[in-house]
């Protein structure tokens, strides 16, 4: 088609110009394309970085909120009354019945446990994780320790009588299973301090290769309530955890001296740690590999409810040893020492009556020094007189006092 006239299209020219127009527009299109998936990336961008800054608002807030909290009062709970209410024990002394909320395990919150407490309500809302570690209790734990029944001397009625009760039952316990009848559970070490009661438990812990656990009662008996009693819970559970063991109790007149009704809370404390005592003793299987030896030199002061069968059912009596046992242990003491021909250790014996292993110990260790002090090559008979006259002029003395004490106190 051609134009007709002056200003007019011809056919030809106007589809090309409809064409160019069409891909104008093609391109205009596409630009804008681009351009709303570049908007819409953006808004999704946009969008993100808002709920990531929300996400954020929502976490300073409830970190504002948590420092805004009051601190929790710790207690103790005493006792679990119903799904609802338990008794616990503020560290104070009172004692209280408080709600407790509803996601309160209740297999952790056992009497004993320490939980947190809400300031005002004094609603329980948190149950403290036990501390196990045994340094904080004052325990003594030992791996394996480094002494055998050769480094006692003149005990050996008493080493044979552990090994039957406590030894045996570790080693052999197919043997009691045989015959059928039950290891005593517990066996009781009567004797002055000293006289080689802690070496006992742990030579017999070193012979099964059994742990040995040593706490000392004074230190079960705790200032605040019911710490006691979680104490005996824990002690226990330690020596399952660590089975084969030897759990040995030193001073248990600390915690097992006869009830007497005095009415005061530190007295009602100590029993409550006593019974905790018992309840664990009771509970516990005889055939199994941990054994319990407990220490005292109060036996008359002992609460008789813990020598019943079934509980501390052994005694042994560690004696002050006499002359043959003093000459045994001076030779245990003077193995490694170098002694001069005159060191008569019958004569050491005559010398040192009345005297503990553990003076003995302290005797040798003396002569030893004087002679390192005076130079001499060997450890003759005058440093052991002096040593021993120094170191029993300091039982002396101790002893008069301890009568002065008497006095005062009488
Ligand atoms: P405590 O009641 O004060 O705990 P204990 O009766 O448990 O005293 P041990 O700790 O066993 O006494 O003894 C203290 C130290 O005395 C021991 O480390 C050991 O060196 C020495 N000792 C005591 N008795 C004997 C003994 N029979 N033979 C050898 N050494 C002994």
């Amino acid at each position: 088609m051609r134009a007709s006239s002056s200003g007019a299209l011809s056919g030809d020219d106007y589809s090309r110009y409809l064409l160019d127009r069409i891909k104008q527009l093609e391109e205009a299109n596409y630009g804008l394309r681009g351009r709303l998936e570049r908007i819409e990336r953006e808004g999704r961008y946009y969008e993100e970085t808002r709920i990531r800054y929300e996400r954020e608002i929502k976490r300073l807030r409830s970190e504002i909120e948590k420092l805004r909290t009051p601190p929790l009062i710790i207690g103790t709970v005493v006792e679990i009354i119903d799904d609802k209410r338990m008794v616990v024990r503020s560290t104070t002394g009172p004692r209280f019945v408080v709600n407790y909320a509803q996601f309160i395990d209740q297999k952790e919150a056992v009497p004993g446990a320490q939980v947190g407490m809400n300031q005002q309500s004094l609603a329980v809302v948190d149950v403290l994780p036990s501390a196990k570690d045994p340094s904080v209790y004052g325990m003594e734990v030992i791996e394996s320790p480094d002494v055998n029944y050769e480094m006692i001397g003149g005990l050996d009625e008493q080493i044979e009588e552990i090994r039957e009760v406590v030894e045996l039952p570790l080693s052999a316990p197919e043997r009691f299973e045989r015959i059928g009848v039950e290891p005593p559970k517990g066996i009781l070490l009567i004797g002055l301090p000293g006289t080689g009661k802690t070496m006992l438990a742990k030579a017999v812990a070193s012979r099964t290769s059994a742990t040995f656990i040593r706490v000392v009662g004074s230190e079960l008996v705790q200032k605040y309530i019911g710490e006691g009693a979680r104490m005996v819970r824990e002690l226990f559970e330690l020596a399952k955890e660590k089975a084969p063991s030897i759990l040995f109790i030193d001073e248990m007149d600390a915690i097992a001296a006869r009830r007497v009704e005095d009415g005061t809370s530190g007295e009602r404390e100590v029993q409550r740690t006593m019974m905790q005592l018992l309840a664990e003793i009771d509970g516990f299987n005889p055939r199994g590999d941990v054994r319990i030896i407990g220490a005292t030199n109060r036996p008359d002061i002992l609460d008789p409810a813990l020598l019943r069968p079934g509980r501390f059912d052994r005694i042994i009596e560690i004696p002050i040893p006499d002359g043959d046992a003093r000459r045994e242990i001076f030779k245990i003491h003077t193995s490694k020492m170098k002694l001069r021909k005159d060191v008569d250790l019958d004569n050491l014996a005559a010398l040192t009556e009345n005297t503990t292993g553990a003076d003995i110990k302290a005797i040798s260790v003396e002569a030893g020094m004087l002679a390192v002090k005076r130079n001499k090559k060997t450890i003759g008979m005058e440093e052991f007189e002096h040593a021993i006259k120094k170191i029993m002029g300091n039982m002396q003395r101790s002893y008069i006092s301890a009568k002065e004490m008497g006095v005062m106190f009488a």
